[in-house]
């Protein structure tokens, strides 16, 4: 089962995605936890090009070819071999946060997304869990672990509010595969909604 995570920035959503990771291989399930962009040695490298170095490094259509090769490489190398090995992969973020970041706050360019995702990765998650957060206190979440590399968290409030408004049109668009999880909480109260929802999904 392909399982991913989505959200905003300070949604908590790694944490969750590595919390029900320890779940579910406590429970004997084994278990591939990914990340993108990266999760293979050729998309890390990616990774880096696209997260470091000023914000208008690359253009908006650029940007969408390095997350689309990134993730074409994560895919061939990682995630498709472990699902054929019958493990669980989860992965923080994939190809929705493409069709958020890239697709909307750069202009609308979900089209170009949707296109070239249909010809170079055509693959969904089977489940995605997207943990839902008031967009102010995931940015204040999100300041406070910033780091300077990581140039994506500049963007602030407007793009906090924007990519919530998205992701939640997302899972109306894609509710045969999207779970929206309420981020309010403790992480261990956030867990247990994710677990549950998880078990549901693979039983
Ligand atoms: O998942 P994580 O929060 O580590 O992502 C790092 C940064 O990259 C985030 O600030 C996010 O906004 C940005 N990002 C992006 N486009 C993607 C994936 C992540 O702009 N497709």
């Amino acid at each position: 089962r392909f399982i991913t995570f989505e959200g905003i920035d300070g949604s908590g959503k790694s944490t969750q995605a590595r919390m029900l990771a320890d779940h579910l291989m406590a429970e004997g399930y084994e278990v591939v936890l990914t990340r993108e962009p990266g999760g293979s040695k050729g998309a890390e490298e990616i990774r880096a090009l696209v997260l470091e170095g000023e914000p208008d490094r690359w253009s908006a259509e650029t940007e969408i070819l390095l997350f689309t090769a990134a993730r074409r490489d994560h895919l061939e190398r990682t995630i498709l071999p472990a699902l054929a090995a019958g493990k669980v992969v989860i992965c923080d973020r994939f190809a929705d946060s493409t069709r958020m970041y890239q697709g909307l706050s750069r202009g609308d360019l979900r089209g170009v997304v949707d296109q070239l995702h249909e010809l170079m990765i055509g693959r969904e998650p089977d489940l995605t869990i997207l943990i839902d957060m008031d967009p102010t206190e995931g940015l204040t979440r999100a300041k406070s672990r910033q780091t300077a590399e990581e140039r994506f968290e500049d963007f602030g409030q407007a793009l906090q509010d924007q990519m919530r408004a998205g992701f939640l049109a997302l899972a109306n668009e894609y509710s045969d595969r999207f779970q929206v999880i309420d981020g309010k909480g403790t992480l261990e109260e956030v867990a247990q909604r994710v677990t549950s929802t998880v078990k549901a999904h693979l039983s």
